[in-house]
């Protein structure tokens, strides 16, 4: 079975729609192109169907909803951590599943957006991977997720860290973030959206050209190719020196501080020469250095490290010259790693109760 593409989904991906592109779509059937507009301002909003789009005529309503399959998600699990945070897993119109994750804090409202079902990178750390890749999502999916929780509370902040590498699906990335940024719609400014990347060196030179104000987050995990390429196996592909001569152009066309993400893990890559490497590389971009300790995914084989061995390296590399923080643990409760509430429910054995 080979595994469907974004232009799979049926009808039409509303979410995912500018407002121009919703005009011409209006004029395409014989209406003025005011109707498209007032749909795009009901859709950007994330209302469910043509019903809810206000200044319709009540006939065009129904037969708009009639012939256009609309396929919206539906949330099929919910997760709330006692720290706020709520991660949903929502379920496609072809049954595949994706988790986003709301993350309030005193000032913000951040979401945590799927890009992909699944990943191909295969990190070893990581749930979503673990199978391969099943789809990428369209413009729409990925807008959806932040138009579901925007419903509880106004979203703030983006960031494309959950399941799937962002840059292998980089066309309906930067749709999603032109859509959520249109004026007429949510309106975020594009310094709002953080895309972190595994590290695909062409794509990260685009991003700095397309899209200079988005915030590039780099998964580095190790300063070193032996290390990098054990856990991340994107990195025998573009090594290192190839990864970093992409950095570096990305850094000349931006105006933007970008981040390093380094998932502690006990087993691979907490070494103090590594503390002292990864400094020296974040220096050389001025960028920001995010630890985060090893959220324990079933079937890998890495270990959790202590509080004192985060402590550790993390002073390290502070003396080396790093700036760095220590990531919280959000949502460690419920399974607020990257592709972990996905993966144990298609792992769990079927059981009709649990699909609340
Ligand atoms: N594919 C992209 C974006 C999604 S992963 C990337 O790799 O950057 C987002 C972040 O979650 C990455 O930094 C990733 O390393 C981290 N992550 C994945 N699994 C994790 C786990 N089990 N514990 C801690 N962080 C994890
Ligand atoms: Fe894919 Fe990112 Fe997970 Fe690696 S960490 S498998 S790139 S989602």
């Amino acid at each position: 079975m080979t595994a469907p593409t974004p232009s799979a989904a049926p009808g039409l991906d509303v979410y995912g729609m500018t407002r121009a592109e919703f005009r011409t779509w209006a004029e395409g059937l014989g209406l003025p192109g005011f109707r498209g507009e007032q749909a795009f301002h009901a859709f950007s909003r994330g209302a469910r169907s043509f019903h809810e789009v206000k200044g319709l005529p009540r006939e065009l309503a129904v037969r708009l909803e009639a012939a256009i399959p609309l396929g919206v998600p539906q949330e099929s699990r919910r997760q709330e951590s006692n720290d706020g945070t709520v991660k949903s897993l929502l379920s496609l119109h072809d049954g595949r599943l994706v988790e986003c994750v709301s993350i309030p804090t005193a000032t913000r409202h951040t979401i945590c957006v799927s890009s992909q079902v699944g990943c191909a990178v295969g990190c070893t750390f990581c749930a979503s991977g673990q199978n391969g890749l099943e789809r990428d999502l369209t413009a729409g999916e990925i807008v959806y997720q932040v138009l579901f929780h925007h419903a509880r509370r106004p979203v703030t902040n983006i960031v494309f860290m959950g399941s799937g590498e962002p840059l292998f699906n980089y066309d309906q990335v930067l749709k999603a973030i032109r859509v959520l940024a249109e004026v007429e719609g949510l309106g975020l400014g594009r310094r709002r959206f953080t895309v972190s990347t595994s590290g695909v060196p062409a794509r990260i030179r685009q991003l700095g050209v397309d899209e200079p104000q988005v915030t590039l987050a780099l998964s580095l995990h190790a300063p070193d190719d032996e290390t990098r390429s054990r856990i991340v196996p994107l990195n025998r592909r573009w090594p290192l020196a190839e990864l970093m001569a992409a950095m570096a152009d990305y850094a000349g066309s931006v105006n933007r501080r970008m981040t390093l993400e380094y998932v502690l893990l006990a087993d691979a890559n907490m070494a103090p020469e590594q503390a002292s490497a990864l400094a020296e590389l974040a220096r050389r971009f001025q960028a920001h250095i995010n630890l985060i300790p090893f959220n324990p995914v079933t079937e890998t084989v890495h270990q959790r490290p202590s509080t004192l061995q985060v402590e550790e390296f993390a002073a390290r590399v502070q003396i080396s010259g790093g700036n760095v923080t220590v990531r919280g643990q959000r949502g460690a409760d419920i399974d607020a790693a990257c592709g972990q509430l996905r993966r144990r429910v298609l792992q769990a054995p079927p059981d009709p109760q649990a699909a609340t």
